[in-house]
């Protein structure tokens, strides 16, 4: 089957699952195991951190670097369409026990003199803020550029209050802004990003900032119940996730780039432009209700692809990645020339 709904659904490659059977481990929570520690040297390293932990999931880190930057009570401030707030099931009143204050960034990306007029310190009525998070590439097919992050960063030092990027995707982010990953997140205290997602590895994220960080949220990481033992089995994975998988990405974007370029050419198809990353989001005219958005899903599988139900306001999406060549390419295009 070609799976367009995302690109979680990346399983292992052929040389990950060899480096995972003959992974050396160890028990994690005593760190001695070698592949995890590999893995987060290799992160800290490829970010320019001092540091990086190696947790289940993109939403445990981030919500880990919640719980660990900012005390219960405080507020965190954030854009409105946000996957921390869109996306990991209201956690961080649950977790972390803050308040999240949101800012309109219709289009993803934050502006410093908007989140300026949201910052606070404490007083008898108003909570202190305590955090900013921010996410690159954006869940919206984005990349934020460097120099927005810039001008936040400038602000936050400012207020002594830090940074989380959220970078799920940020390897798709710096092969789209044609930079490297250490430019972007040194505009960040501490960085997420998902080994998960297009870069093929099974699961895992890390979360990655200075030392006395990482330390702090290994503590909180063991609360959350993400202490785990032989976990080297999933890092080997990881470290050809990081060494191999984030070089190829262009060619997903590329691809999405082409698939965008052939349904616009669909009479009634609009395809949403700015697109930076291996995503690409349209609506199609001829389909206006539930009824006919399922139709269409059943119809593509029975083709043998998998696409998503429109969200509510009808936009499609359709996600590039590894296991999308050239010729899966060819048939998602055929399909969707004759089905939509
Ligand atoms: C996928 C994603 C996450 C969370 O990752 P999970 O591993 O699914 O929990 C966080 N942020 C963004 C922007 C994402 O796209």
């Amino acid at each position: 089957m070609i799976d367009l709904r995302s690109d979680t659904v990346t399983k292992p490659t052929a040389e990950m699952r060899a480096a995972m059977a003959q992974a050396e481990v160890g028990d994690d929570v005593y760190q001695d195991d070698p592949s995890v520690n590999a893995l987060q040297e290799l992160a800290a390293q490829t970010l320019g951190k001092e540091s990086a932990l190696f947790v289940p999931s993109g939403t445990f880190g981030n919500q880990l670097a919640l719980f660990t930057h900012a005390p219960r009570g405080s507020e965190v401030v954030l854009g409105e369409q946000c996957h921390i707030i869109q996306h990991e099931a209201g956690a961080a009143s649950v977790i972390a026990g803050v308040q999240l204050r949101q800012i309109d960034a219709p289009d993803g990306a934050l502006d410093a003199a908007h989140i300026a007029q949201r910052l606070r310190r404490a007083d008898i009525h108003a909570p202190a803020t305590s955090l900013i998070c921010l996410e690159n590439a954006h869940s919206n097919g984005k990349a934020v550029p460097l120099k927005v992050l810039q001008d936040i960063h400038v602000l936050a030092q400012a207020w002594s209050i830090p940074v989380h990027l959220d970078g799920a995707r940020l390897f798709n982010a710096a092969a789209a802004l044609n930079c490297g990953v250490k430019e972007i997140a040194a505009y960040a205290d501490s960085v997420m990003f998902c080994i998960s997602k297009g870069l093929c590895a099974p699961v895992g994220s890390l979360l990655a900032g200075t030392k006395r960080f990482v330390e702090a949220a290994r503590f909180k990481r063991k609360i959350m119940g993400g202490g785990l033992r032989q976990a080297g089995i999933l890092a080997a994975a990881g470290i050809i996730a990081i060494k191999s998988m984030t070089q190829r990405l262009e060619a997903d974007h590329k691809r999405a780039r082409a698939l965008e370029a052939a349904l616009t050419k669909i009479k009634g198809i609009t395809v949403a432009p700015g697109n930076d990353i291996n995503m690409v989001f349209f609506t199609v005219s001829s389909i206006t209700g539930a009824a006919q958005a399922a139709a269409v899903v059943n119809e593509f599988r029975k083709r043998g692809i998998i696409i998503s139900e429109p969200q509510d306001d009808g936009t499609f999406r359709f996600v590039t990645h590894y296991w999308i060549g050239d010729s899966e390419l060819e048939q998602i295009i055929t399909a969707a020339a004759a089905l939509f």
